[in-house]
């Protein structure tokens, strides 16, 4: 207990005078729960550990969050099983928050208690670099991720800076709003990177939380477009919600499409669709690769075959406030509509194990007691 406190204390970013001065609600600790990762395991194993902490407190430029739902990403698994350790431990996981402000630190003006916020994976940039200087805030060196850098959302209670927290469209429930906040946000960035226009013809390999709003987004902005979708081959489920969803053509990863593909993106754990996406690929096309780590390495590419006529193969890596604050108002327009699973806070392991057997449809969600739903 006394080791969280003072990790929190120092995430907070907050002194003892500090504390002084804060209102009476702050001054002392109050507990909230959470799951925790306190060492690198496979998620079969169980790792997270429901414990009682200290509430966080809100530091300079912060809010305190009370969270109702935070969604359940593969990136967590990456980081439970240590492909993208946490950069301390104990660590509460967690980057697609939804949830209400419940304090304001000193000199944070942008929210008021009550407010409905998100947090997404990016939690902190420096904004002076070259990177940051020139939009791309998400290849900052010293950036700092939400559930691997600081406390994430698998808790009652998290803090944030004011200027990495946006407001949430009304039209969406907190459980469904959730999912927006990485697998929809990322998706957009992939879809804006894969160059992707009206008329041309899109190939998703994987359908799981980030695929299935990607095709929604597609279908809105690009209404002429062919949307082709790849899954693995018992995975019938995800087939059925492409199909509802508007997939032009359905077919297993290693299956060969009826037209070739203009613009790819893979958002499967493993190695194999990548060379698959370029097989597929039509003269000048281009694969975006949407995953922070592969579990198993990229066949062998050959050059002929999967490269040459000016064929592309690019990554997408973390994300901007800009693609959130752009992201999220589109979705609310279009309406995405999030096909969710909920578990309770303590059923986070169970998630994850699902997720890891590809056996979530859309997205999972962890849900406190006061989220609301549809
Ligand atoms: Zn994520
Ligand atoms: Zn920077």
């Amino acid at each position: 207990m006394k080791e969280y406190s003072r990790y929190l204390e120092r995430a907070a970013g907050i002194t003892q005078r500090e504390r002084k001065v804060l209102p009476p609600e702050h001054r002392e600790h109050k507990t909230m729960k959470a799951m925790v990762l306190e060492n690198v395991s496979p998620i079969e194993n169980k790792p997270l550990k429901l414990v009682e902490l200290p509430q966080p407190v809100p530091g300079r430029g912060q809010i305190l969050v009370r969270v109702s739902a935070c969604g359940v990403c593969h990136t967590e698994l990456d980081e439970i099983e240590g492909r993208v350790p946490p950069s301390t431990f104990p660590m509460i996981l967690g980057h697609e928050i939804v949830g209400r402000v419940e304090g304001v630190g000193l000199g944070a003006t942008k929210f008021k208690r009550g407010d409905r916020v998100g947090i997404a994976w990016i939690n902190w940039a420096c904004g002076k670099c070259s990177f940051c200087l020139n939009g791309e805030e998400n290849l900052c060196e010293a950036a700092k991720w939400t559930g691997k850098d600081a406390y994430g959302g698998y808790a009652e209670y998290t803090v944030v800076s004011e200027d990495f927290a946006y407001t949430i469209p009304g039209r969406f429930s907190d459980v469904k709003a959730a999912p927006l906040l990485c697998a929809g946000v990322i998706g957009y960035r992939a879809l804006r990177l894969s160059g992707m226009e009206d008329g041309k013809v899109l190939g998703l390999y994987g359908f799981g939380a980030s695929a299935h709003i990607v095709i929604q987004v597609a279908r809105y902005k690009y209404p002429n477009a062919k949307v082709f979708v790849f899954t693995r081959p018992h995975q019938r489920e995800h087939q059925e919600l492409a199909r509802k969803l508007g997939a032009d053509w359905i077919g297993a990863t290693g299956d060969t499409p009826p037209e070739k593909l203009n613009c790819a993106i893979d958002f499967t754990p493993v190695g194999e669709p990548v060379r698959e996406a370029l097989r597929n690929l039509q003269k000048g096309g281009r694969v975006v690769v949407n995953a922070i780590r592969k579990t198993t390495p990229i066949p062998e590419l050959h050059y002929t075959e999967h490269l040459w006529y000016e064929k592309e193969l690019k990554s997408v890596a973390n994300v901007t406030r800009r693609d959130a604050q752009e992201f999220l108002p589109l979705a609310a327009q279009i309406p995405i509509v999030p096909e969710t699973q909920e578990f309770r806070l303590e059923d986070a392991n169970q998630a994850l194990i699902l997720l890891k057997e590809g056996k979530i449809q859309g997205a999972a969600v962890l849900r406190m007691a006061e989220a609301t739903k549809d």
